[in-house]
């Protein structure tokens, strides 16, 4: 079975990360989508509530199984007999993260191949945290992220808020 695993915070899933899915998952029979913490960001979302949304957002897609992770990325690939790692690429920045980022996996474990998805222009300039930030103020984030995803936020900005 070919399967390929797309990591990343999910903090929360947008329609970007959606996009991506949809492009992946065509191209192997399983496409896991696994919620790592990253160390660095401080997560608006626990990993439940991003495991709620991502399976919500992804239940018309069948061959996409949706999972998280504590430990490391290569043994959970080798965990799972999968050899394909799927990020995406967006603005400049993300070339220099993802460069360094794929180098340090392949010397980890240099069975293990990162591919890279270009954005679609139209979510090119999406990203988790500019969707964190304008809910926070309030601002119209119905064209970034799914009806589920809002509903989570909107309940979200209200408990902290309080
Ligand atoms: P991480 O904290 O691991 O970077 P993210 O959830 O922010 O996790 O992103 C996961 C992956 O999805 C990254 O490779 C990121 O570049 C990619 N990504 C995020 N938003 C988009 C988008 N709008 N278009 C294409 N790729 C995206």
């Amino acid at each position: 079975m070919k399967r390929a695993i797309y990591p990343g915070s999910f903090d929360p899933v947008t329609y970007g990360h959606l996009n991506l899915i949809e492009r992946g998952s065509k191209l192997v029979d399983e496409f896991l989508v696994v919620i790592f913490n990253n160390p660095n960001k401080k997560p608006m979302f626990t990993v439940e509530e991003r495991l709620a949304m991502l399976k919500e957002a992804t239940a018309g897609i069948p061959n996409v199984v949706v999972d998280s992770c504590g430990g490391l990325l290569n043994e959970y690939a080798k965990s799972k007999n999968c050899r394909l790692l799927v990020r995406g690429l967006r603005f400049y920045q993300d070339f220099e993260y993802e460069f360094q980022r794929a180098l340090l996996l392949k010397k980890v474990d240099p069975e293990l191949e990162t591919a890279f998805f270009m954005t679609e222009d139209k979510y090119s300039y999406l990203s988790s945290s500019a969707v964190r930030e304008l809910a926070l103020f309030g601002g119209d984030i119905s064209q970034m992220v799914p009806p589920c995803v809002e509903k989570m936020i909107k309940a979200k900005n209200i408990i902290t808020l309080k």
